[in-house]
């Protein structure tokens, strides 16, 4: 175990706040990894504040993390210390269902461990995110990251940036394609900055005339 700093809602009405968190010693598969950055998801909010019910209490979100591999356990190949790496939404899964033998492990069947507010599956209790100065995770759920990378805004691509890249690469989207994104929020931009490197012709649909400039910078 090894102490971290973290930043905690300790109930639904509270601010974040500066909280102590225990973070496991590496087991033979797992990656410790120094956070560098974390991206600010609006899932990060819904939690914190249970709009979405479940939130488990002290709450540490954070699910855009990038950061420096400080140690890796005695199995791991994949990892060494001094890699940058990241972790995104989550953290585990079964590995045995359909779902996640198709590389589809964010569907497992048997639950998938979100990286905050997820149940641990050795038991050992409810999963902290990444707002805090480290984390260790099985690295079967931790990613490479180019070092050449501006990190602070790789990190934002781990949740709102997959979440838009999937559906474009799904359908295919290149030269030829028009798409229309909706909303210039956290994702929308990533969409829209998606799909013009990816060749479409981006049309962006908004309520605020006032994004009109910025979505024009942003597509460039
Ligand atoms: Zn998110
Ligand atoms: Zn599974």
């Amino acid at each position: 175990m090894a102490s971290t700093k973290s930043y905690a809602a300790q109930s639904a009405t509270a601010s974040l706040a500066p909280w102590t968190i225990d973070r496991r010693a590496p087991k033979p598969h797992d990656v410790q990894i120094e956070i560098l950055y974390c991206g600010v998801c609006h899932s990060d909010l819904h939690t914190a504040r249970n709009e979405w019910g479940g939130t488990l209490y002290p709450c540490v979100p954070g699910h855009e993390i990038v950061g420096r591999v400080t140690a890796v356990g005695d199995h791991v190949k994949k990892y060494k210390v001094g890699d940058i790496a990241g972790v995104g939404c989550l953290v585990d899964s079964c590995r045995e269902c359909d779902n996640c033998k198709n590389d589809l492990e964010q569907f497992c069947s048997n639950g998938m461990v979100g990286t905050y507010n997820g149940q641990e599956k050795d038991g050992s209790g409810y999963t902290l995110g990444g707002y805090s100065k480290s984390i260790t995770v099985h690295e079967d759920f931790v990613l490479h990251i180019a070092d050449n990378l501006p990190l602070e805004a790789v990190a934002p691509l781990l949740c709102a940036g997959i979440t838009t890249y999937s559906p474009l690469r799904h359908w295919k989207i290149g030269k030829g394609h028009k798409v229309g994104v909706l909303g210039l929020g956290g994702l929308g931009h990533m969409g829209v900055k998606l799909a013009v490197a990816m060749g479409a012709e981006v049309t962006m649909l908004s309520h605020s005339a006032s994004k009109e400039t910025v979505s024009k910078i942003k597509s460039k």
